[in-house]
């Protein structure tokens, strides 16, 4: 799955098939610059300090961000060096266009030390998943070969073999697990760097508050939903992010959330910035700013499947948004 979706990012444009947030409102991307600007005074304003994306997409929120900052909290745009962590060289070219002053990443190992803001979107869910069925007292792994599912035994030393997730299994015949080893050693290795250098990451994505067994890999293809077993490497696969497995990942660091994503861009101030702006604007734009915002933040929308959660260093009081 890995390797499908790696041949997916790099080949296609990943926006013909979905929409994300930052695509939908500018709003988006600046709040979250304000939250970085706002988290940067409670660290004690450190300059120089590292402003980190990682899946940038096509650079629209580190954009917007950007934009936000320089108005809002000259003195932090001055401080804060961009780091985007990606690796599609298309991607990476559509990022330079609109962010012209960052640097380049395959990994977190290379970014330098210091204290950082780090924003995601939508990363970790593009993060290859591995699935595990309940089969007879033990458990095997389901792999897709040749366009079929296969399942292989998941044996140890000394045996049957636990699927690599840090909370509880499930226990009923024909139950399925999914676990992302790439997404908890993400959490795991923020979570050490921010407790030592100092800072925060924030990330945002869908996916229940607790570990639910299921099957939730999905794929889509031209903007419809798909096989994900046919064609590897033409349809983008995603799994709900397990908010429960990063948060306990996260143990070296301070974690708060998840928290619904609308009641949190409403508390940064999402409508208000959206009320601003559409004065500023035509009838039609404005509307359409209105109902961007509303889409973002409507709980029947993606204001309650997409949640915020938060790394941060234990001495940094609650970051905004958190406070409830
Ligand atoms: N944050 C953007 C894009 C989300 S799509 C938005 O909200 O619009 C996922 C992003 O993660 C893409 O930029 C993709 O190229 C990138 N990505 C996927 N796997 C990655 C990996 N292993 N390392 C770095 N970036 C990756």
């Amino acid at each position: 799955m890995a390797r499908a979706n790696a041949a997916y990012y790099a080949a296609h444009d990943p926006f013909a098939d979905f929409t994300t947030s930052p695509e939908i409102t500018q709003v988006f991307g600046e709040v979250l610059g304000l939250w970085a600007a706002v988290t940067w005074e409670a660290m004690g304003r450190p300059d120089p300090v590292l402003l980190v994306e990682c899946g940038p997409g096509r650079g629209t929120a580190m954009a917007d961000a950007l934009r936000a900052i320089g108005q809002a909290a000259p003195a932090f745009r001055a401080a804060l060096r961009v780091h985007l962590v990606e690796t599609s060289p298309r991607l990476r070219a559509l990022q330079a266009a609109r962010v012209p002053d960052a640097a380049w990443h395959d990994g977190l190992d290379t970014l330098p030390p210091g204290p950082m803001l780090l924003l995601a979107n939508e990363f970790l869910d593009a993060l290859p998943i591995r699935q595990f069925v309940r089969r007879g007292g033990g458990w095997v792994e389901r792999f897709v070969d040749g366009g079929v599912f296969v399942e292989v035994p998941l044996v140890g030393e000394g045996g049957a073999a636990r699927p690599p997730h840090p909370g509880p299994l499930p226990e009923g015949e024909g139950d399925v697990l999914e676990t992302c080893e790439p997404a908890q050693a993400v959490a795991a290795s923020l979570a050490e760097r921010v407790a030592q250098q100092g800072g925060a990451a924030l990330f945002l994505d869908y996916g229940p508050a607790t570990s639910a067994p299921g099957d939730s890999l999905q794929a889509l293809r031209g903007g419809k939903p798909a096989d994900p077993l046919a064609d590897p490497g033409t349809a983008d696969l995603t799994a709900h992010l397990d908010f429960a497995a990063l948060a306990a990942a996260a143990s070296a660091a301070a974690v708060h959330g998840p928290v619904p994503q609308g009641p949190f861009l409403a508390a940064l101030g999402l409508f208000q910035r959206t009320g601003r702006l559409a004065r500023t604007q035509s009838p039609a734009r404005a509307a359409a700013l209105v109902q961007a915002a509303q889409r973002l933040a409507e709980p029947d929308r993606m204001g309650r499947l997409f949640k915020v959660l938060c790394i941060a260093h234990p001495a940094l009081p609650t970051p905004a948004g958190f406070e409830a």
